[in-house]
């Protein structure tokens, strides 16, 4: 399957401010989710949209392990390296073939949001299973959307916000990694279930920071990589590449977009 690359040139610092999670799982994320995106843009933004284009002005320089294969499996959606964001879209038509309901505690009832594909939704249940053992206690609050419930969510933001509002801070259609049915957006008591910076400073947030990897997630947007990731920073999405895959990214200390062009892959990112 031929997957859509769309480039964004000339991406304007509106536009990078995208979340990734905006008006997602619910009405009423609408509202908390565009106040977390709403925020001023950090200093430090300008600081790294340079070091973007160090990073990516590099020559391949190590170790070939994964790179042969990772080209077509980024390019896959079922594959667990899929990459999927604003230069990558997901076809209208890709759904997984594998979603389960997740065995962990949520915060929403919708049947749709509670899934991820099989072998994530283990894996999130060997995680949540941990954090608990350390006294963590963790929420899943958005897991699998479809293309269409994208749609909805985008339709919807504009007629309640305006299209320019929601071109700021809802994903648009294929354009959400919670469609490959491998991210979830976690959650605690400490934030009121919400989706907020905030929980990146609480004992969940740097549990799940300092623990995800082992489990196979990655923290998907973090802070200060808005240019080169496309999102605000958002402690609460949790991407899962596999354990292999997420512990190399996670000790390489990049994001995934980064880790792929050091691995010598010729990527298309935001300009
Ligand atoms: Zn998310």
């Amino acid at each position: 399957m031929k997957r859509k690359r769309l480039l964004v040139a000339g991406v304007l610092m509106n536009a990078v401010l995208l979340g990734a999670c905006m008006g997602s799982d619910d009405g009423t994320s609408v509202t908390e989710d565009a106040h977390s995106s709403a925020e001023p843009p950090s200093n430090d933004h300008t600081e790294d949209t340079s070091e973007t284009e160090t990073n990516f002005g590099q020559e391949p320089t190590e170790e070939a392990g994964l790179t042969l294969d990772m080209e077509q499996d980024i390019l896959t959606p079922s594959s667990l390296a899929v990459l999927a964001n604003k230069q990558y879209s997901l076809e209208e038509d890709y759904a997984p073939e594998d979603l389960v309901t997740v065995e962990v505690p949520t915060v929403l009832e919708d049947p749709e949001i509670k899934q991820m594909r099989k072998e994530a939704a283990d894996a999130l249940k060997d995680m949540f299973d941990a954090a608990e053992k350390d006294g963590i206690t963790l929420f899943a609050r958005s897991g699998y959307r479809s293309y269409q419930t994208q749609v909805s969510l985008f339709q919807n933001y504009v007629s309640n916000h305006g299209e320019e509002a929601a071109n700021k801070y809802s994903a648009r259609p294929g354009q959400s990694e919670h469609q490959t049915g491998l991210a979830m957006d976690v959650t605690s008591e400490s934030v009121n279930y919400q989706l907020t910076e905030e929980f990146g400073n609480t004992p969940e947030g740097e549990w799940v920071r300092e623990n995800a990897h082992r489990y196979g997630f990655i923290i998907r947007y973090p802070k200060g990589k808005e240019a080169i990731t496309g999102y605000i920073f958002e402690p609460w999405h949790l991407r899962y590449l596999g354990g292999e895959l997420a512990a190399e990214v996670h000790e390489s200390g990049l994001t995934y977009e980064e880790y792929l062009a050091k691995k010598g892959l010729d990527i298309e990112i935001a300009e």
